[in-house]
């Protein structure tokens, strides 16, 4: 059968192109006689897999030299231990904005190292909105402030960078490589793969040089980004099947054009899909216009008892992983990169007719 469109929010599509050259390299990695996944990380072969993806992604993102790229274990989650860990140095605290129910979760976590103040939260809103930035509640000795540009449950995305005085840490596990981002306004930067890079077991961070070598004394080695930095990414196994095929994916992201020729479809693909779901009397986003996302889209039918037959009909038309987060329910489209713009148009089509039968 041929492949579904899949609206998965993580792990999440590949790009069909990324799939077949894996499938194609699987057994024989270009003559090598063994797989990518049965070599040594120091081989001279796979490090120059890894050299070559570390360079397509600094290239992507156009990232200086004042910044290192690490590829890490643990998932965006062990970010929210590491950040405290290795950023906090001398201070006791760290500022953290509250959008939705990541940054819950790195809000909880940090609170185990240091004090937290929430600068501003939009949990009354029911997380429908980003806290408008003049109400922010900076304080003064914090070591770092924390957000999450695209809250990927509740569909909320930033469409602006915040300007502060401490160094800026943003969680962009579903919306990086999306478009265009002027790295050199963070401090770090740290993006779970399997929504918009590659498989689950990578995460990328991307850190300024200045704010290594802070770590407490009582950080595991394996959570210090000094020691993974002084040893490119190498200092006990990495992830090796997931950073070559993320080496894929950046290739593939560069021959579409790289980050502003994707953001351009990703604008088109988002833009078509909130203006049916704004136009029909059936369909609703609780989302602020101004603050919706561009790559998770939740949506609510006009009769809940509809949701599962909506998602079965779905599944039969071959439009996978609909169903909303556990926590939310309802439902949601992501629509990262690799789901191409035909997706949309077949999701709005099924959309459509659901509506005439159901509505
Ligand atoms: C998926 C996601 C996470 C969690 O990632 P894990 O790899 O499962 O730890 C954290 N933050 C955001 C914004 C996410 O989308």
């Amino acid at each position: 059968m041929a492949r579904a469109y899949n609206f998965c929010a993580g792990p999440a599509a590949l790009p069909d192109d990324v799939l077949i050259q894996a499938q194609e390299e699987m057994s024989d990695w270009r003559g090598v006689g063994t797989s990518v996944m049965e070599m040594s990380h120091r081989s001279k072969e796979f490090v120059s897999i890894a050299n070559e993806a570390t360079q397509d992604f600094r290239d992507l993102l156009s990232i200086s030299d004042d910044y290192e790229v690490l590829f890490l274990q643990g998932g965006a989650s062990a970010q929210f231990s590491m950040i405290p860990l290795n950023l906090l140095g001398d201070h006791s605290s760290a500022d953290y904005v509250n959008t939705g129910q990541w940054s819950k979760k790195a809000i909880a976590e940090a609170k185990r190292y240091c004090d937290v103040n929430v600068v501003a939260s939009s949990e009354n809103e029911n997380f429908s909105t980003v806290p408008s930035f003049e109400q922010w509640n900076l304080s003064k000795n914090a070591a770092y402030l924390h957000y999450t540009p695209n809250e990927t449950i509740g569909g909320v995305e930033f469409d602006y960078i915040p300007e502060v005085d401490v160094p800026l840490v943003a969680d962009y596990s579903s919306s990086i490589l999306s478009g265009p981002l002027d790295v050199s306004k963070f401090g770090l930067i740290y993006a779970g793969a399997q929504k918009n890079i590659g498989p689950a077991g990578l995460t990328l961070v991307i850190v300024r040089k200045d704010l290594l070598g802070k770590a407490k004394d009582f950080t595991p080695a394996v959570f210090n980004y000094d020691v993974h930095a002084k040893a490119s990414s190498m200092n006990n196994t990495p992830p090796t099947y997931s950073w070559y095929l993320a080496g894929l994916v950046f290739k593939w992201l560069k021959k579409q054009g790289g980050v502003s020729a994707i953001a351009e479809v990703n604008k088109r693909k988002a833009s078509k899909l909130y203006s049916f779901i704004d136009e029909s009397g059936f369909y609703g986003n609780p989302v602020e216009p101004r603050y919706r996302s561009g790559m998770n889209v939740p949506f609510t039918l006009a009769d809940e008892a509809l949701e599962s037959v909506f998602l079965k009909k779905a599944d039969e038309a071959r439009l996978l992983n609909l169903a909303g987060h556990r926590s939310v329910g309802g439902m949601r489209a992501s629509i990262y990169n690799a789901v191409p713009e035909s997706a949309v148009d077949a999701l709005i089509g099924f959309m459509a007719n659901f509506e005439k039968e159901h509505g």
